[in-house]
């Protein structure tokens, strides 16, 4: 029977996370490895249960992600019914994590961590955020143009499946797939990453040019030969940000990968058998507000 290996691949959120907190990266991608096993350490089985829980800015960004491929794939389903289903959703999701935050903690069930954590959760104003986002996007330029374009048209629509999300650069192993992408009537493509959360970008990000990247490795879309229109959408605010892409973006693509592939294999002990340095060598953040909203807190000493 084929081990199952704890292999090294990337993603750029891998490497944000690699910033953010090498300790909580280390438990992230590390330490929790075999947690899920009946006979795992108590202490690894508690990093599995940890990693799984997700806060409520990240559930509340995922849930309107998918209410937004849902009325791409279902374009009869009009604003009332979307916002509805939004709710019910939400409603769902918050009333099952506080259930399952009561215990026993079960890894494979949802919760949030401002649940296990016993923290104050407005419930009230998550339903509102939540209706503000989706009600500011089916207002939106992209939300009546999408509905135009033919279900032939597109080539990803936020596809959730991890398999689908991985593809080889130069021997390593990529996780980034886009939101969505399309060909408009024009026939250029469209490129568009959603964002739920602040601004943080004022020109092409970084996942726009890995996702370029992608069109070009797994799609054979070359920017040199189809113009490639690409924006971060900040839902929030309804800006766009971004451009056509370059050939250079593809360039720096590989660039940030290749970084951030080093700056992580300097933390192995050994490369080929993905084994990380000793916990210490993975230092914590000194910013105590990142540790308030950590899942790792009570493990992390
Ligand atoms: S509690 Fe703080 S230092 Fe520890 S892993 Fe989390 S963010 Fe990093």
């Amino acid at each position: 029977m084929a081990t199952f290996k704890n292999e090294f691949s990337w993603s750029l959120s891998r490497n944000e996370l690699f910033h953010y907190c090498p300790r909580k990266y280390f438990y992230n991608y590390y330490e929790y490895w075999d947690g899920w096993l009946w006979n795992a350490p108590p202490l690894k089985k508690k990093i599995y249960q940890l990693k799984k829980m997700s806060a409520l800015d990240m559930w509340l960004g995922d849930v309107v992600h998918r209410c937004i491929k849902f009325s791409i794939l279902h374009k009869d389903k009009e604003a009332p019914f979307l916002l509805d289903s939004l709710q019910k959703r939400l409603a769902h999701d918050l009333a099952l994590s506080f259930k399952n935050a009561q215990g026993p903690i079960q890894a494979k069930n949802l919760l949030l961590i401002e649940h296990y954590k016993g923290l104050p959760v407005d419930e009230h104003y998550w339903f509102e955020k939540g209706a503000s986002l989706l009600k500011t996007y089916l207002q939106s330029t992209w939300y009546e143009h999408l509905k135009t374009i033919p279900a032939n048209q597109f080539i990803y629509v936020d596809a959730d499946d991890i398999k689908s999300m991985q593809f080889d650069v130069n021997g390593l192993r990529v996780y980034a797939i886009p939101d969505l992408c399309f060909y408009n009537q024009d026939g250029q493509l469209v490129l568009i990453d959603w964002k739920t959360g602040k601004e943080r970008h004022t020109e092409l990000s970084p996942q726009l040019k890995i996702y370029a990247l992608r069109l070009q490795l797994v799609d054979g879309i070359i920017p040199s030969d189809k113009s490639i229109q690409a924006y971060t959408h900040y839902i929030q605010t309804g800006t766009d940000v971004g451009r056509l892409i370059e050939e250079a973006d593809i360039d720096e693509a590989y660039a940030i990968i290749a970084t951030g592939k080093q700056q992580m294999l300097a933390l192995l002990e050994d490369e080929a058998e993905n084994k990380p340095k000793p916990m210490a060598c993975f230092e914590k953040t000194e910013d105590a507000t990142k540790c308030a909203i950590c899942p790792f807190q009570e493990i992390c000493n």
